[in-house]
Formats: C-alpha cells, structure tokens, sequence
C-alpha cells in the first residue's frame, strides 16, 4: 500500500512516543524534530504531559478490530482535535490537526490521533503493532512492502529465532 508521508508521519511519531522511555524535554523535542513537526521545542511542563500521553497512545499499538478503532476514536476528544485549514511559510492551504498557534502539546497529540485515526480509515489497521517477542514493549507502524513485521527489529527476531532452534533441537533430535 502507499503511505501518505505526513498521515503517516504522526501514526510514526506515535510510535516514537510510545517507545520513549523519558520524559527530557531535549529528547521529545528532537525526536519531533527529526520528523519535521513545527516548533518542536518545549518545556519540562509539556514533556511531562506528552509521556502521560503517550500512555494513552499504547493501546492502539496493542488492540485489534472494533477494540482499536474505538480507542483510537476516543483519542480525538481527549486531545481535543479540531482539523484546520491553513498556510504558512507560502504553502498552498493545507490541513492541520490543531492551530498553527496551538501549544506544541496539543499539536502532537492532533497530529499522533490524526495519523493513527487515518491509517485505520484506510483499511490499514493491521499496521499497527507491538513486537511479538515476549517482553518486548516496543510498537511499531509496519511500513514493509509486505506488512507482515512481527518484530522490532532485528536483536528480537534473532532471539526468538535462537530459541526456537533451541526447543526444536531439544524437543526433536534422539538422544544420545
Ligand atoms: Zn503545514
Ligand atoms: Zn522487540
């Protein structure tokens, strides 16, 4: 399927939220940063209420079918999302979750609800998901051709692979 980049790009931000263990304001500044959300800067005030957040984003990771959508559904009004119409830096209108003026706090949390909330109207809810080693916390928006990633990345699939192979060898060969 094809991605649109700036849906998806809050459905990644999501992600990144949720997968950020700290509240530094440094740190969430950069990681909005690096995916070109404006004004990315905040304080320690607006850190702590974007990783509270970030709790509440988990679940669409972690949920399937009707349970997902209406968590997802339910995050429009807690971030209080209201879609405009606007330009700035002589773009040609364009929409935006919240106010250009908005606080960076409620823009994140329009733009991580809109993505996510996109991705599941275009039949793409699949996409979201939490990776399938045991113990392993982080999500993911699989964006592969395919779509068929069950894994963070490549440190969990080995893992699982590793002892896979183990209880094939142990269950499976004669013993000697
Ligand atoms: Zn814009
Ligand atoms: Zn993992």
């Amino acid at each position: 399927m094809q991605f649109n980049t700036y849906t998806v790009a809050g459905a990644l931000v999501a992600a990144e939220l949720v997968n950020e263990p700290s509240a530094s304001a440094t740190r969430l500044s950069l990681l909005l940063e690096r995916h070109e959300v404006h004004r990315p800067s905040m304080d320690q005030a607006a850190a702590a209420e974007l990783h509270r957040w970030a709790d509440e984003l988990r679940p669409a990771f972690e949920t399937t079918g009707t349970e997902q959508a209406a968590v997802v559904d339910a995050l429009f009004v807690a971030a209080d999302c209201r879609p405009r119409l606007v330009t700035h830096d002589g773009l040609p209108h364009h929409l935006h979750y919240a106010p250009l003026d908005a606080k960076v706090t409620t823009r994140v949390k329009a733009l991580t609800t809109a993505g996510l909330a996109q991705l599941i109207a275009d039949g793409a809810a699949g996409r979201l998901g939490r990776c399938m080693r045991k113990g392993c916390t982080v999500v993911f928006v699989d964006t592969s051709r395919n779509g068929r990633r069950t894994f963070c990345g490549v440190r969990c699939a080995n893992a699982v692979n590793v002892q896979r192979h183990r209880a094939r060898r142990r269950y499976g060969e004669p013993r000697r």
